[in-house]
């Protein structure tokens, strides 16, 4: 292997799905070194004083619930849990669905707990719900982890299965299987946490996945925000001899006799790969940095979309917002605004460019509620879709400010402390700024995009690790499966890299 100033492998980005491949290679005896264009670490798992000195806002993603099914996670492969400082809060509730001035439906982290809640509004949607979970916990679950891996089943009957349901769509799913307005908004609501159109198919495994990752893990949070995954897994890299560098933005990859060799840096330090160069670039900038070199990367390009797009708005607030119920107010992590039909208006509208914001899907986060550590009051974030460009041009400032102002008359009408004399200070986020923030997230994307396939099917990531440039590998959230705080893309270039430099996988991860 390596000498002490040379690499195996380089990895381009440091986002969480990169530092995870590279954090393998490590574990695997492979000498890795990551080089970030940013000033920091964790690309969109970020946690950052957006607003006011001392508040830590997550200013991408919050929620880490699809990254606990991922053996990463769940077998703790790297240790990150139990020797890095990784640790997570399994919340409950899980989300609270505010359905009027009085009631709520509430999720939690159980599923007996979780029916019972329906059954106040359907006993038949509460067996409903208990069924679709048993069915997913007997074989679908299994299914689903081998296409987050990208590997075949052996069992075809169970992956013939698997493929007829996800081949449906979320929202048939959701109609179809519940009847009770209020229990279809919430599951609805749940089916759309990855941001994907649920009327499209190919989304249709998207509720029982989602719903039943609530179920079992509430609105799972990293204590000391999002950026505590990558900050782990930059210690345990360190700790198998790996290095990773900041203010190395790779401009170029170098090639040579067909060989992907190294990279370049903006401004001009070269970088020596003797193994492979595993690029979590988003596939569109590698196109241009590889110079037409490949012509599978120019094809995954020339196929890739934005897709929906997304808008945040930040508060810091000098107390936890509230939520109606039953039994009286209460807080919650996680709360849910939008009925199903403000959703499919809000996403036909944002497909098509325009706004619409009758009803629409609004995440309310408030991770200090569990994690009081985190700023001396509480640290609120709405999230919602939006078209990439308002009327034809990037957000401005007022239009900005306007639709985050829009969101927060909303969230007014069912949430009690969102007034101004709560709200010290406000940052909104639309999807120009969310893509200025990390050029990963071109067109304000938050999960990396989408491909348009010739065979008119619409996939999350781009299925080929490999590309035509031998020792040039793909990762991140525009690789399979796509976008999420998942670490699947990381952990499945992992497994092809090593695999091609002829080490056993197995000896770092489990299957799938
Ligand atoms: C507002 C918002 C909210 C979200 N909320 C959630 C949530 O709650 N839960 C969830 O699961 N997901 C959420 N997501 C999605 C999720 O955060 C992302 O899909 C995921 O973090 C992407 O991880 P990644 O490692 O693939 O890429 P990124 O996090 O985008 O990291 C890529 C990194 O690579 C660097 N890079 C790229 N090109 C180069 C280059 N040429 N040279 C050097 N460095 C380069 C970038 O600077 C960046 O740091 C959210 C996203 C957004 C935008």
């Amino acid at each position: 292997m390596a000498g002490a100033d040379e690499y195996d492998v380089i990895v381009v980005g440091a986002g969480h799905n990169a530092l995870t491949c590279a954090g393998y290679l490590a574990r695997a005896g492979v000498r890795v070194l990551v080089l970030e264009g940013r000033e920091d670490v964790g690309g969109d798992t970020a946690t950052e004083e957006l607003t006011l000195p001392g508040w830590l806002h997550d200013t991408c993603s919050s929620a880490h619930v699809v990254i606990q099914s991922n053996p990463l996670i769940a077998r703790d492969e790297l240790d990150l849990v139990s020797s890095y400082g990784l640790r997570y809060l399994v919340t409950d509730p899980a989300v609270v669905v505010p359905l009027d001035d009085d009631d709520s439906l509430v999720v939690h982290p159980d599923p007996a707990r979780t029916a019972d809640e329906l059954g106040r509004f359907s006993a038949r949607d509460a067996r409903a719900l208990l069924t679709l979970l048993e069915e997913w916990e007997s074989g679908l679950r299994v299914a689903h982890a081998h296409h987050q891996a990208g590997l075949d089943l052996s069992d075809r009957d169970l992956a013939r299965r698997y493929e007829r349901l996800r081949a449906r769509s979320a929202w048939e799913v959701v109609h179809e299987t519940f009847e009770h307005e209020a229990v279809r908004q919430a599951l609805m609501w749940l089916s759309f946490a990855t941001i994907q159109p649920p009327r499209r198919p190919g989304t249709g495994a998207l509720p029982a996945a989602i719903i039943s990752g609530r179920i079992r893990s509430g609105w799972t949070t990293p204590v000391g925000g999002s950026r505590a995954l990558p900050d782990a897994l930059v210690r345990q890299i360190r700790a198998h001899r790996g290095d990773v560098k900041c203010d190395a933005w790779i401009e170029r990859f170098l090639v040579d006799g067909g060989r992907c060799v190294g990279v370049e840096t903006r401004d001009g330090r070269r970088y020596r790969a003797r193994r492979a160069v595993v690029s979590s670039a988003h596939v569109v900038t590698l196109d241009r940095a590889l110079d037409g070199v490949s012509t599978a990367v120019a094809a995954a390009a020339a196929r890739w979309r934005p897709g929906l797009s997304v808008f945040a708005v930040h508060f810091a607030l000098s107390a936890h917002p509230t939520y109606p119920h039953a039994t009286g107010r209460r807080p919650a992590v996680a709360g849910a605004l939008g009925s199903p039909a403000g959703l499919d208006r809000q996403v036909a509208a944002a497909l098509e460019g325009r706004v619409d914001l009758s009803d629409p899907w609004i995440l309310i986060v408030d991770s200090t509620l569990v994690d009081p550590g985190r700023a001396p009051g509480a640290v609120l974030k709405f999230l919602t879709i939006a078209p990439e460009l308002h009327e034809g041009r990037p957000w401005d400032d007022a239009a900005t400010a306007r639709y985050a102002e829009r969101l927060l008359d909303l969230a007014r009408q069912r949430v009690a402390g969102l007034d101004d004399a709560h709200i010290l200070a406000r940052r909104a986020e639309s999807p120009t700024s969310i893509a200025a923030h990390n050029l990963a997230n071109l067109g304000g994307s938050c999960h990396g995009g989408e491909f348009h396939l010739d065979d008119g099917s619409i996939e999350p990531g781009w299925r080929d690790v490999r590309t035509d440039v031998a020792g040039l590998y793909l990762t991140g959230s525009t690789t399979h499966p796509g976008g999420s705080v998942s670490g699947r893309p990381g952990r499945n270039s992992a497994r092809v890299v090593l695999e091609d430099l002829g080490i056993d996988p197995s000896g770092v991860m489990s299957t799938p």
